[in-house]
């Protein structure tokens, strides 16, 4: 056996498994062995049969005495079932869904089982699903006391999917490592990297990760993964930063007395931030290599308006003169209510140069100025938008994925803006930087979702980092409140003194429907629709209450946050759809219902719609959990002072085995885990430069990165 040969050479896979493993992206014996377990289990204390109870969790030894197929009564489901027996009794195990298992478990062969014991009367007792493996032979005396060294064993426990249980895995991947393959795999990380931080090699680690004899081979194991793979992320990042940098771009000189008289038409100073991020960004641009920056701030800290100065300095410079058209700007944002509001923000900022400026979504395509309506855009035909900006003609478009869709071409493309740029990948960031034609773009990304350092290290090697760690003037502190269901006629009342003083508020709801009654959430999470009208009818039939989620139409959507936004109603009953960038500044009240069904950053970017003005902002985070873990996150977003903060609170509140926020970062649990460990994140930085610098503009070569299997 060798790592690259594929699984199916060597085990007769049943279709459902296989279709799982695909899904997987696991074809290969090695790829087989990069699927970690997400935890280990004991085995339970080894006993007797007739010493088992219901509800045990524990280990049994017995002989096969029957062995069968079946149908589960309830709902047709194929099954397998075995009876089996040792000196003091029989029990019954089951195994759903893998009826095939019934083959390969024969009568008079001898298992051991772990699982969780069910059934109700001492004689009925049973194992659904337990794991198993069988014995050579029946461990001489049965009983408790011989077996206690077996339930010290770490048992894995593999992420299941549909078609692929645990069990599955574990089995095959023991078989695989009995054959001492592991020797044969590359160990993608250097000798020499691997001693200076006492990381085990791959083959011991591939045994450890999978066979634990003990806690601190594992947690060796996980290390050394860890290390792997943000080392591996790193050295992907740098290069992709080698290449882009490599590339030419426009040399885009700003002239500084045009460039202050556009930061006049702002109604307020630039933050001295702000204005440090236009330098940064000003003098990236002057070079003749792509600019590759993150603007990194808190919500509120107005990136919009740094964006702004600097695609003003991109159209109106020189170079845009001298080029033949007109230098073009892509700004992208994740949703179309955000597109919208940019395109709008920016026909005022723009108005005064009469350019053309474009959107382009899934559903719209509208062109300022508008030939019939002087001074507001208008909807055009969306193959004439797209032969326009083809042309060269239309120097700003706003939009959403939209723009990265083949159809749009860019005759000029010098300047890429992404906001919120976690909610893209980076491929989708790199579909949008190829289009330029002639020059590579240079591209600024912006992202409110503050990380922890040791994640923004990992994740945004590629990228320069401007902060913006100061909010405008005047802001005031969020007064961010937990509510129980007992305070929820004061929260109203706090609500109405505020609508009373002409503000406006949102309150975010978990669900857009109603759900299903069947289902056991049916009682807890609030829907927009049902809140909405709850809220008119019973609480604030005095206020014109309007209701936003995903599922409205682009239309409905756009008609709904106009209104709110120029104050025709005065509640916004919303989903989270308004967590990312809206902008109403006279909204100062947000009440979030089932607030522990958020995550902590998303619950931060929430508050943040209410902190747009000078007015003093409320938070209510009303929730019916007590649960302590609940309550201990809330708890952090009342006492942290910034998004940063939080941040760091946020990681160091998550315990191992529900990281799974790693994903969003395209960072596996492993990592995720590994990422609280500033050390560990810094050395595989070190280590990834050095690669980089010893291996440089190889191009062609691969990255021996392994796929670590996410979660
Ligand atoms: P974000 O960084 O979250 O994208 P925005 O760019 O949407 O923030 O700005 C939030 C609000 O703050 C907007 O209403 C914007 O006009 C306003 N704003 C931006 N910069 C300043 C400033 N320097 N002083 C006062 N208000 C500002
Ligand atoms: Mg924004």
């Amino acid at each position: 056996m060798n790592p690259a040969d594929k699984l199916t050479a060597h085990f007769r896979i049943p279709p459902p498994v296989l279709s799982a493993l695909t899904k997987l992206k696991i074809e290969t014996v090695g790829e087989l062995l990069y699927y970690f377990p997400s935890k280990y289990g004991a085995q339970g204390a080894t006993k007797s049969i007739n010493a088992l109870t219901h509800g045990d969790f524990a280990t049994v030894y017995g002989r096969i005495i029957s062995s069968e197929t079946k149908k589960a009564w309830k709902k047709n489901i194929p099954m397998a079932e075995v009876v089996i027996e040792d000196d003091t009794g029989r029990l019954r195990a089951t195994w759903f869904h893998q009826a095939y298992l019934a083959k390969k478990l024969r009568m008079g062969s001898i298992v051991r089982m772990s699982g969780t014991v069910g059934g109700k009367q001492a004689n009925a007792l049973y194992m659904a699903n337990p794991e198993f493996e069988e014995v050579p032979s029946l461990p001489e005396g049965g009983g408790d006391r011989l077996f206690d060294t077996a339930a010290l064993a770490l048992t894995p426990m593999y992420p299941e999917r549909r078609g692929i249980s645990s069990l599955w895995i574990q089995h095959h991947i023991k078989r695989i490592l009995q054959t001492g393959v592991q020797e044969r795999m590359d160990d993608p990380i250097a000798k020499d990297v691997l001693v200076r931080y006492h990381l085990p090699s791959l083959a011991n680690a591939v045994l450890y990760i999978h066979m634990p004899r003990n806690e601190r081979e594992a947690e060796a194991a996980r290390k050394r993964f860890a290390f792997e793979e943000v080392y591996f992320l790193q050295i992907e990042r740098l290069r992709l930063r080698e290449n882009y940098r490599s590339e030419s771009a426009w040399n885009i000189i700003a002239d500084k007395k045009e460039l202050s008289e556009f930061e006049e038409r702002f109604t307020f100073p630039l933050t001295s931030a702000q204005k440090r991020a236009v330098l940064d960004i000003e003098s990236d641009l002057k070079e003749t290599h792509p600019m590759l920056r993150l603007l990194e701030g808190d919500v509120g800290s107005g990136k919009t308006a740094v964006a702004a100065m600097s695609a003003f300095a991109v159209v109106s410079s020189n170079a845009s003169r001298k080029a033949s058209e007109t230098l073009q700007v892509a700004y992208m944002s994740p949703t179309e209510i955000l597109a919208t509001q940019h395109f709008h923000s920016f026909i005022k900022y723009f108005k005064h140069l009469d350019i053309p400026i474009a959107l382009l979504t899934g559903s719209l395509a509208l062109k300022y100025p508008s030939k019939t309506i002087s001074g507001s855009p208008t909807s055009v035909p969306r193959p004439q938008l797209l032969k326009w900006i083809e042309e060269g003609v239309i120097p700003i478009v706003f939009g959403t994925h939209a723009l990265i869709q083949k159809k749009v071409i860019f005759k000029n493309l010098a300047y890429v803006i992404i906001d919120e740029q976690h909610r893209f990948g980076i491929e989708q960031r790199g579909k949008l930087a190829r289009k330029g034609a002639i020059q590579m773009p240079h591209l600024l990304s912006m992202t409110a979702t503050p990380i922890p350092r040791t994640l923004a290290l990992t994740i945004h090697g590629d990228l320069d980092i401007t902060l913006l760690d100061e909010l405008p003037q005047g802001r005031k502190k969020i007064e961010t409140k937990i509510v129980s269901p007992n305070m929820r006629a004061a929260v109203y009342e706090a609500i109405r003194t505020e609508l009373r003083k002409d503000r406006q508020a949102f309150v975010i709801c978990p669900r857009v429907f109603e759900p299903d009654p069947d289902k056991e959430d049916a009682l807890i999470a609030k829907s927009v629709t049902a809140e909405a009208i709850r809220l008119k009818d019973n609480i604030f039939p005095e206020y014109r209450i309007a209701s936003l989620h995903g599922k409205a139409t682009p239309k409905e959507k756009e008609e709904t946050m106009r209104k709110f936004l120029e104050h025709e109603t005065d509640i916004l009953v919303a989903t989270s759809v308004v967590e990312v960038g809206v902008n109403v500044p006279n909204a100062t009240v947000i009440l979030i219902e089932g607030a522990e069904r958020f995550g902590l950053a998303q619950l931060h970017q929430l508050r943040g719609r209410v902190q747009r003005s000078e007015h003093p902002p409320f938070c209510y985070l009303a929730t019916e959990t007590s649960s302590k873990k609940s309550m201990e996150r809330l708890r952090a977003l009342v006492s942290a002072k910034n998004g940063f903060e939080l941040a760091e609170m946020d990681l160091s509140l998550r315990g191992a085995g529900e990281l799974a926020g790693g994903k969003q970062w395209g960072v596996s649990d492993i990592a995720m885990d590994a990422i609280k460990n500033l050390r560990l994140v810094e050395a595989a930085r070190k280590e990834a430069i050095e690669y980089v610098k010893q291996l440089p503009s190889s191009k062609s070569e691969k990255t021996k990165r392994k796929l670590v299997h996410m979660e």
